[in-house]
């Protein structure tokens, strides 16, 4: 299994992330390339780079299944501010630049909010802003995350995904990343997910899967909400995120925990041990007091 999580890019950038990642057990990880709230961002450092290949190398990650995310305070979806919207697609265009010299393969991208645009024409914008990102020579692909429709939210449901990819010229540097907390707030129950992959692969294919985000929900289905827990602990509950995990189809597809920090540790060492055995550990706090108490980064 290809699994990891979020993790940290402000230590010694793609090096200090590649090992977090591996201090969790992981062989893979998602990074922003600085703060998700901003767009305020760092030169990539290219001996750092160099140094971080030849890490995960020796260490069992394949650079082929990192992940970049991209801030969420962009927006595609929406052009009444064209200044705000060309904003949007430079951003989008530099960040892919600097994810270029890293070597890395995938940027994950939240569609954007209408706010108060008509669905289609947001959903247009999405795809001619994407359209304006990539040229022939990009190599990282762009991957439209599903979202679990709080507010105005774009990209809630196969219909509004495929409305965009259909509109998108370059297609085959445009995918998808699933997200299990929000496919379960958008309205799809995550214990029919084979019915939602045949959903999904007669509408569009599940070729174009090629990251899954792994949250549990703290709200029930079709909440509209998007409040990550962590797995076995929310409404979706541990059995249904394993069957994601280890479904067949979606074998070779990047996993990357979400799961929010349990008071101040990352949980996601536990985690990850807890998918490999699939075994739910219900004393997630208490282990991770005892595994971190002595560690003096926490
Ligand atoms: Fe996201
Ligand atoms: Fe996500
Ligand atoms: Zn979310």
């Amino acid at each position: 299994m290809i699994i990891g999580s979020h993790v940290s890019f402000n230590t010694n950038q793609l090096l200090g992330s590649a090992k977090i990642a591996i201090s969790f057990g992981a062989n893979t990880f998602m990074f922003y390339t600085g703060a998700p709230q901003n767009t305020i961002r760092k030169e990539i450092d290219l001996d750092l780079t160099k140094e971080a290949h030849e890490y995960m190398k020796n260490h069992g990650i394949d650079i082929n299944n990192v992940i970049c995310h991209a801030p969420y305070i962009i927006n595609l979806a929406n052009r009444e501010k064209e200044d705000s919207w060309n904003f949007s697609i430079s951003f989008i265009k530099n960040e892919i630049n600097r994810i270029t010299q890293m070597g890395i393969n995938y940027i994950v991208i939240h569609p954007g909010n209408s706010l108060k645009l008509d669905r289609m024409t947001a959903l247009y914008n999405i795809a001619d802003a994407i359209n304006n990102i990539l040229d022939s020579d990009t190599k990282p692909m762009i991957l439209l995350e599903t979202m679990a429709g709080k507010g105005t939210e774009c990209g809630i449901n196969i219909y509004e995904l495929k409305e965009i990819l259909n509109h998108i010229t370059l297609k085959d540097k445009v995918g998808l990343c699933l997200d299990t907390c929000h496919l379960n707030d958008s309205g799809v129950d995550i214990a029919e997910f084979d019915s939602y992959l045949n959903d999904l692969d007669n509408a569009i294919g599940l070729d174009k899967v090629k990251c899954i985000h792994i949250n549990d929900s703290k709200n029930p289905i079709g909440s509209h909400k998007d409040r990550h827990a962590n797995i076995g602990y929310g409404t979706i509950g541990f059995d249904n995120l394993i069957n994601v995990l280890y479904n067949s189809k979606l074998k070779d597809v990047p996993k990357i925990l979400e799961t929010p920090w349990v008071g101040k540790y990352p949980p996601y060492k536990l985690e990850i041990d807890m998918i490999k055995s699939k075994k739910f550990n219900p004393n997630l706090e208490q282990d991770l007091e005892e595994l971190y108490k002595n560690d003096p980064n926490f």
